[in-house]
């Protein structure tokens, strides 16, 4: 369903639910002991153990996301690491998307702790949607945890919502409308735009706009020439009051799936290899739709029994290698933690990746640093040329194996695109 409108519409009306430390919060809720403590949830918690998700108490007290924890716990000596449990958060996300969609039709999760409600055809049901806010801020405390805590923007578009939300943390609740707009841009800076990165801010201006309220009121031209693409224009809709970040995609998530013979088992080198393939198959699909995904699935079965977990890479993420570095890492932290043998070893029947969660490529400024996004733009080229000129003519040197190119599982145009659970075949 795609939502998105080039028209000025100051009237519309959507809401961007941001959970407040999300992660920490659910740990908080769920263990009584752990409230009003500084927190740090990892993906490990050894010595270099990276924090994903501080608390709220740790924030306070200078705990930054991405942190390691020995850093951490020398600026705060009684924070309490505590390893991610993604199943225990995606319990509580799906709660709370049940009570938003109580109140409208269009609700849009965009992350695992944030959503947005396009409430634009419910204006005549709500209205004073801040006590809709306030009502849906006390459902969420009353029937899912009342340790959790969130900040609600209110705004004519999605991307004003969640600036909006950003605004005050814990429990904010701000709204963006034509009459404030300028007083609020006025008090920001280009980087604090969610999405804009010091690198794009330098662009804008070099070209001679330096603040929030010079990019509103420049020439969209103008501003696609700074940005040397289509984002630019982007930026002009979202300041004022069209809309370009509701539309949901096509897919929801893509696996990719395979069958392992008794004869590939035998040789670990040759699961991991099949491994890669999934997770480059997945990469070109990913690339052909222009979407990147916010978090991965990873299951596989054995002879005796299966495994799978989800990885949450940080930002969004489309690169095969990278993918598979994490799920590598994720296999070896969960091997570790069960004290038990090599999670890829030669009792593997199945393998099976999935990604979700997608962000639009076009958008992946979002959250993305500079030096990604080029990246991607260079992956994107290589793939063009391939679907061009023939898989076999330009080739990752990571698609070698032994020598030996890994046959493409699925050729360039016969990707069914529509089927989300397509499971591929060798
Ligand atoms: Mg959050």
């Amino acid at each position: 369903m795609n939502q998105n409108r080039i028209s000025k519409d100051e009237q519309a009306l959507v809401l961007f639910i941001d959970m407040n430390s999300f992660f920490a919060s659910c740990e908080q809720q769920d263990n009584y002991w752990l409230r009003g403590r500084p927190i740090g949830v990892c993906v490990y918690t050894g010595q270099y153990g990276c924090i994903i998700a501080p608390s709220i108490e740790a924030k306070k007290r200078g705990i930054k996301t991405g942190m390691r924890l020995n850093e951490a716990i020398r600026i705060c000596p009684e924070l309490v690491p505590l390893e991610t449990n993604p199943d225990r958060y995606r319990g509580y996300h799906v709660k709370i998307i049940k009570i938003l969609k109580r109140y409208a039709e269009d609700v849009i999760p965009k992350s695992i702790d944030e959503a947005v409600v396009n409430l634009t055809n419910y204006k005549l049901i709500y209205d004073d949607v801040s006590e809709l806010a306030k009502k849906i801020k006390k459902d969420i405390n009353r029937e899912v945890g009342d340790w959790l805590k969130c900040s609600i923007g209110i705004a004519p578009n999605a991307f004003l919502a969640k600036l909006a939300s950003g605004i005050k943390k814990p429990d904010g609740l701000t709204i963006i409308n034509e009459q404030n707009i300028d007083e609020v841009l006025g008090r920001l800076q280009l980087v604090d735009l969610p999405g804009i990165s010091s690198n794009m801010a330098w662009r804008l201006q070099k070209h001679g706009i330096n603040n929030p309220i010079q990019l509103r009121y420049a020439q969209p031209e103008k501003v696609k020439n700074a940005c040397q693409s289509v984002v630019g224009l982007y930026w002009h809709y979202r300041l004022n009051f069209s809309e370009v970040d509701l539309s949901t995609h096509d897919y929801k998530s893509m696996q990719a799936m395979r069958q392992i013979s008794a004869s590939q088992r035998e040789n670990v080198e040759q699961v991991e290899a099949i491994l890669l393939t999934l997770c480059t198959t997945l990469e070109k699909r990913m690339v052909r739709q222009n979407v990147l995904a916010n978090d991965i699935s990873v299951s596989i079965r054995y002879e005796d029994g299966r495994w799978g977990d989800m990885i949450k890479p940080g930002a969004p993420i489309q690169e095969a290698t990278e993918i598979l570095r994490l799920i590598k890492l994720k296999m070896k932290q969960s091997a570790l933690r069960s004290g038990s043998e090599s999670l890829l070893n030669n009792k593997i029947t199945s393998l099976g990746v999935g990604v979700f969660n997608f962000v639009d490529g076009d958008l992946a400024q979002f959250n993305m640093f500079e030096n990604t996004l080029r990246k991607d733009n260079l992956r994107k080229l290589v793939y063009d040329i391939k679907s061009k000129f023939g898989n076999d003519k330009l080739v990752k040197a990571v698609e070698l194996t032994n020598g030996k190119v890994l046959k493409d599982v699925i050729g360039f145009g016969s990707v069914k695109d529509l089927d989300e659970d397509y499971i591929m075949q060798l």
